[in-house]
């Protein structure tokens, strides 16, 4: 008997012995009625979802030293060129974050990282770049979708100037000891208009302009949206926390 046809007989034996004794056990032992799912009325917003901007006002954020100082019109709000990013008033660990974005009418003779380049950092330190990737090369791991000069996207699912994207991003906060070691790392799943673009990614520490990431110990933290001088805009932003 040839090692092929050896290796299926077994298989078939192995399975036909799990078919026989499976008849004997009771179906009800693997089947747990405690706890009940919570009711979550789901969408446009899913009823559990903590609102940060419904396109009326800032009121859940911060710039850097007072009031976030973004324009807000026509329900979405538009990066302040020069004022710096914003931050959630509130902190935030474990989360699912739906946000929207668009980039503005291509800037004549600019390229790359700058054509319309914004941010959303995960706990103020974890980027997925918000970036005008459609028909514009930039390094892969620096273009809309990846994790900042640490993993590129699966694919480029970018939306044309002016069009509205949606980034659905499942995060997993980094576990640190009371001692501050790092104990476990953070992970990312993004959605990019609906398709995978980051797949359960393993985040290698802060996302960094220079040199390589690192991890320093920290707690639940804001979510930040960055500032890089270009008239980005946001929209129907909510969390989840988890
Ligand atoms: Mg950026």
């Amino acid at each position: 008997m040839n090692k092929t046809k050896a290796l299926l007989t077994l298989s078939i034996l192995t399975t036909s012995v799990f078919a026989q004794s499976n008849k004997d056990i009771d179906p009800k032992l693997t089947e747990f009625w405690e706890p009940v799912p919570e009711v979550v009325t789901p969408g446009p917003v899913p009823s559990d979802a903590i609102v940060l901007f419904d396109g009326t006002n800032l009121d859940s954020w911060t710039g850097h030293d007072g009031a976030a100082p973004w324009t807000v019109k026509n329900g979405y709000m538009t990066v302040a060129p020069g004022k710096k990013g914003i931050s959630t008033k509130q902190k935030f660990c474990d989360m699912q974050l739906h946000i929207e974005w668009r980039a503005p009418e291509k800037t004549p003779g600019k390229k790359g990282q700058q054509q319309n380049n914004s941010g959303v950092f995960l706990q103020g330190r974890y980027e997925v770049q918000v970036l005008d990737s459609y028909e514009n090369r930039t390094y892969s791991n620096g273009q809309a979708g990846s994790v900042y000069k640490q993993s590129l996207p699966l694919v480029n699912a970018m939306k044309p100037p002016t069009h509205w994207n949606t980034y659905d991003i499942i995060y997993k906060a980094p576990r640190f000891n009371d001692a501050g070691k790092l104990e476990s790392k953070a992970y990312v799943t993004v959605l990019h208009n609906g398709v995978l673009v980051q797949n359960h990614t393993e985040i290698q520490g802060g996302t960094v302009y220079r040199g390589n990431p690192s991890y320093k110990a920290h707690g639940c933290a804001p979510i930040f949206l960055q500032d890089h001088g270009n008239l980005v805009s946001f929209r129907n932003i909510w969390v989840r926390e988890l």
